[in-house]
């Protein structure tokens, strides 16, 4: 970590290694049609993979709860600032996901924090997939309990490693749906694990929920799993498919109850605008009534992966609305971007630390809200710069 009088020279660096980060300016609503950077473009880097975001009935909801109560919650959770509108979403979550209670948090980043340090101190241990989002890493570093990493998917290591472990209180964390990566975490043969080992599993389904499942509940309708699991932790968030901002975590009413009292990042902040609350209602009525744009999205996903085969850059193995083209050095990854961005298409490139070295990729994002034209735009610019 730079000094003060290092900091020009650290950022310096950076930029000699191609890993200076820059950020673009959306000039225009988000969605798949954007102005960024003063010039208009079909953006692939958006997570409102259902196309809800921008949608006239969200919109409404907002606005209407706006005009009835104002802009700000005003005062924290416990404090008076936990409104009806908060209240109701957190029983439709519930609902929703198939879990007999709900917590709002203000971000999935501070979800997993306040989640994970409820549960596990300095005398527990946390056994984490090795790709897990970084909120999660994060939240494993301050709850101070042992942090255990096993390779990415590797359920024989992660149980030897239950098995070996001292610890009092375990808990397994796993992205379901990877954000890098956009493959899937194996959630029965996890949850058989957490049971056998007397461990808590908590289950981070950003990029599930809204996608996958008939009805879009996300990872726990795709796996089937429903009943009782008093050891099961479900997290979603709410800027991504569903197109609003927050998270939530679903589980048994003890757990709720607990992280009432324990989870700081609950605890200490201001509660998100009632009117967030107010949209994700409206959000969650589209999620399960529009199976179309789930439709749409899987028909995307297979265009661009049947487009894309046979290309020096392979696609990885993916069947979810992030579609990664691994391309290795970060300079190149840039480049290719960089091409892209000229032809008026917006793929970020991503690069260390945000994926091991060597594994720069593009992050490919689909949305229902793309047409068969925009991904068949994308093929041809990748062949004809593969070319
Ligand atoms: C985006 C993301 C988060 C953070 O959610 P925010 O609401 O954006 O803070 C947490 N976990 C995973 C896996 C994510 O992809």
């Amino acid at each position: 970590m730079p000094d003060p009088a290092g900091l020009a020279r650290a950022l310096h660096d950076l930029e000699a290694q191609g890993l200076r980060r820059w950020r673009r300016r959306l000039e225009s609503a988000a969605g798949v049609q954007v102005r960024i950077d003063g010039g208009d473009c079909i953006s692939f880097a958006s997570n409102d993979y259902l196309g809800l975001a921008n949608h006239p009935a969200l919109k409404a909801a907002a606005t209407a709860a706006i005009d009835q109560h104002g802009v700000g919650a005003a005062a924290s959770h416990l404090m008076g600032g936990h409104h009806a509108a908060h209240d109701r979403l957190e029983a439709e979550l519930a609902q929703f996901v198939g879990r007999p209670a709900a917590l709002l948090f203000s971000t999935g980043y501070l979800a997993n924090l306040g989640a994970i340090t409820a549960l596990v101190g300095r005398d527990g241990a946390v056994f984490a997939d090795r790709l897990n989002h970084a909120s999660l890493i994060d939240a494993a570093l301050l709850s101070r309990a042992v942090h255990r990493r096993y390779p990415h998917l590797d359920l024989g290591r992660l149980e030897a490693e239950l098995a070996a472990s001292p610890a009092h209180v375990k808990l397994i964390a796993s992205d379901s749906v990877f954000s890098m990566d956009g493959d899937l975490a194996p959630l029965p043969d996890l949850l058989a694990l957490a049971e056998r080992h007397g461990a808590w599993l908590l289950i981070d389904d950003a990029h599930g929920f809204g996608v996958l499942g008939a009805e879009g509940r996300g990872a726990l309708e795709h796996f089937g799993i429903t009943g009782e699991h008093p050891n099961l932790i479900y997290l979603a968030t709410l800027g991504k498919a569903a197109g609003v901002a927050g998270a939530f975590v679903a589980g048994d009413r003890e757990l709720v109850d607990w992280l009432i009292h324990r989870a700081r990042s609950h605890i200490y902040t201001t509660a998100s605008p009632p009117a967030l609350a107010a949209a994700v209602s409206a959000s969650l009525t589209r999620i399960a009534a529009e199976p179309e744009r789930r439709v749409a999205l899987a028909a995307r996903i297979g265009e661009l992966r049947a487009g894309l085969a046979g290309l020096p850059w392979p696609l990885m193995p993916s069947n979810t609305p992030i579609q990664p083209l691994l391309v290795g050095e970060s300079e190149a990854a840039l480049r290719l971007s960089a091409a892209l961005w000229q032809r008026g298409l917006y793929v970020p490139a991503v690069r260390p630390p945000t994926v091991p070295l060597g594994r720069a990729r593009l992050r490919i994002s689909l949305s229902a809200a793309h047409t068969a034209e925009d991904v068949a735009r994308l093929v041809s610019a990748l062949r004809e710069l593969a070319g």
